[in-house]
């Protein structure tokens, strides 16, 4: 199979995450021999599980899902856990530009019910995943953001109907906000922070539970149409489906099926842990809010306090992007990349050691929107996939939604989500375009603190 970096990147033995050790569920074994279901899912994500939980349970299909590794060894099992709203790279002019009003507040109504729908799931299987407070904090990266973050709360108001809160930079400190790189934030009110691997490992084991078959150390090498479907093929068994679901998202080969290959852009994000901070050290910094936070760069920085462990310290995640290779020397210059930013944000915890840290893969699209539907030609397979860098709500709902599609049930998708995105222009140059891109956003964001 091709695939987009090296093959590192796709191995198992790939460096895990903190997140490895919160949830260990038993290894699905691999698929032996010949199987058949009425739907397979390719890819044991938020997305593929949502679907396969919503077939098994809600729909009464007969289910299987083939995961290359283990459930949630991809983006699902290894990010920041901010449940909250996003899912494309495009702002609400550019949707407006593209859908209208009511397609951008189409699209903002399921970003939010796609909060509420992981908050519902979350209760209704007894996953024990939350992880804060209700909200978010847009922290303004120089003082001209913070002008243009005044400027889109009116906007904002009157598109979608509530505003952000603005925080000036001399009131950041009482909210417990502060760094020297921070000078005003916009709090939203929606989005929670999980644990991200309770939360996909709870899944597995819901659709377990519903009576869908999960295998894992299977990934599908092939993907042919047969006589009333569609076969896929692992390296120690095949199965046989009438309808096929892709959601392998970042992790999906380039040439798993023809229409797709050059429409996404799978791009590394990067995380780091500390080790645990004591209460003094957070105030020492000023940085205490519990809410989940991230910066306005265009290459943004997303943080978070993790809950207090049983010492009564809480560790720290930063996450930012990756790099644009796996390779063993790429992937070191990453992680010191991304503990410099650290230590430039949050100068008084330069001395607080890095615990974990890791990459892993989310997934761009040549319109810079996720899809979500049939794969244009290809009678009974779909696809969701391309939540960019937000997809721990946005993909759980968009697995539960093309389920409703795979049955013929009417859904309610918007139409930035319904409309196939377009192929990459020059699809061999996309991550020299994405090292171009990198560069010429890094110079708009500027410097970093001193
Ligand atoms: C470091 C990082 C931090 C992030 N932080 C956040 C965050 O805080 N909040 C947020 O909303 N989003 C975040 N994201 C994005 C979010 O994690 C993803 O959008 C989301 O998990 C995508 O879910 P998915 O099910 O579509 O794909 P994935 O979780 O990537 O699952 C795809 C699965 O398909 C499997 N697969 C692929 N090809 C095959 C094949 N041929 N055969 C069998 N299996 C296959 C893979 O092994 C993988 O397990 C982050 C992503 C990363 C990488």
């Amino acid at each position: 199979m091709r695939q987009f970096y090296e093959a590192a990147a796709y191995d198992p033995a790939w460096p895990g995450s903190h997140w490895a050790g919160t949830a260990p569920l038993p290894a699905f074994g691999p698929l032996q021999g010949e199987a058949r279901a009425q739907v397979a899912v390719i890819g044991a994500g938020y997305a593929g599980l949502n679907a396969a939980l919503a077939l098994a349970r809600g729909h009464g299909m007969d289910v299987a899902v083939l995961e290359a590794a283990q459930p949630g060894w991809g983006a699902s099992g290894r990010n920041g856990g901010f449940c909250c709203l996003g899912g494309a790279k495009l702002d609400d002019a550019a949707v407006v530009a593209r859908h209208g009003m009511q397609g951008a507040r189409d699209w903002r109504a399921y970003q939010r019910r796609a909060i509420t729908h992981v908050a519902a799931l979350l209760e209704a299987e007894e996953i024990d995943a939350r992880q804060g407070p209700q909200g978010e904090a847009l922290l303004a990266h120089s003082p001209a953001a913070f002008a243009a973050l005044q400027a889109g709360a009116e906007a904002e108001a009157a598109l979608h109907g509530a505003a952000p809160r603005l925080i000036p930079a001399g009131a950041l400190a009482e909210q417990g906000l502060a760094g020297p790189g921070f000078f005003g934030a916009a709090l939203g009110a929606e989005g929670f922070p999980l644990d991200p691997m309770r939360y996909v490992q709870g899944l597995a084991q819901a659709v377990s539970g519903a009576g869908a078959r999960i295998w894992g150390q299977s990934p599908v090498t092939r993907l042919e149409e047969v006589a009333g479907g569609w076969r896929l093929t692992t390296p120690s068994g095949s199965l046989t489906a009438a309808k096929v679901l892709i959601a392998g998202n970042g992790y999906a080969p380039e040439d798993l099926q023809p229409w797709l290959s050059g429409r996404t852009l799978p791009v590394f994000s990067a995380i780091l842990v500390t080790r645990p901070l004591t209460a003094e050290e957070r105030a020492a910094q000023g940085f205490t809010s519990p809410l989940m936070s991230y910066d306005s760069r265009h290459l943004l920085h997303y943080f978070r306090h993790l809950p207090a462990d049983s010492s009564g310290g809480g560790r720290f995640l930063f996450g930012m992007r990756g790099g644009l290779s796996a390779r063993p020397k790429a992937e070191a210059e990453t992680l010191a990349r991304l503990r410099k930013h650290f230590e430039a944000l949050f100068p008084a915890w330069r001395h607080a050691q890095t615990e974990t840290a890791w990459s892993g893969l989310a997934c761009l699209t040549g319109s810079l929107a996720p899809y979500v539907g049939p794969v244009p030609g290809a009678p009974g397979l779909f696809a969701a996939f391309g939540w960019h860098g937000n997809g721990v709500a946005a993909a759980s709902l968009g697995g539960a939604e093309v389920a409703r599609l795979i049955v013929g049930a009417p859904t309610t998708l918007p139409a930035l989500l319904t409309t196939p995105p377009r192929r990459f222009p020059l699809p061999s140059l996309r991550r020299l375009a994405l090292r171009a891109a990198y560069t010429a956003y890094a110079l708009r964001d500027g410097p970093l603190p001193r």
